[in-house]
């Protein structure tokens, strides 16, 4: 495959590869919500403890992100990586250096519970959920499987990719 190398770190719009599924640990919540966004399966629990974290992980074949150095020497744990930065960009940073391909595809899954997302076919619908400029000025948008939150393709999806090519760029 030519050019290859060139797309290796690049984002990969609207790619999901289904075999990087991940958990966080209590103290990266926010990093959570971000991958989920972007549209990584990560499972996050405010309040696990770690043994809990590790069963899941191993049961699951879930990557572990964590802040605890103790907890990435645990064994039988697939790749855990340790997250060092305290900034949730950063973070993400640190976990896109240590994947090969980035599966970026915004709003396909619940920032709020990780589940995926599904398309509203008529959004009359969702006439009286949205509110009325939302519901006037878009004609696309999706549900929550599993929450019923309901998500649309408004300016924020945009402005948060560009923060990240940005930071992309200054880690290069
Ligand atoms: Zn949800």
């Amino acid at each position: 495959m030519t050019g290859r190398k060139e797309t290796i770190k690049s984002l990969t719009l609207g790619f999901i590869s289904g075999d990087m599924q991940f958990i966080a640990d209590a103290m990266l919540g926010r990093l959570a919500r971000w991958m989920r966004f972007l549209g990584f399966d990560v499972l996050y629990f405010p309040d696990i403890p770690d043994n809990e974290l590790v069963r899941i992980a191993r049961e699951q074949d879930r990557r572990i992100l964590t802040r605890d150095t103790r907890l990435v020497q645990r064994k039988g744990l697939s790749h855990p990586l340790l997250i060092t930065a305290n900034d949730p960009l950063e973070q993400l940073m640190e976990v896109f250096g240590s994947v090969k391909i980035i599966p970026v595809a915004p709003l396909s899954r619940c920032v709020k519970c990780n589940s995926p997302l599904a398309p509203i076919n008529d959004k009359n619908e969702i006439a009286d959920i949205v509110p009325e400029f939302v519901f006037l000025q878009h004609n696309d948008f999706l549900r929550c499987t599993e929450c019923a939150r309901i998500y649309w393709k408004g300016t924020h999806p945009d402005k948060f990719m560009e923060k990240i090519r940005d930071s992309m760029g200054k880690s290069r």
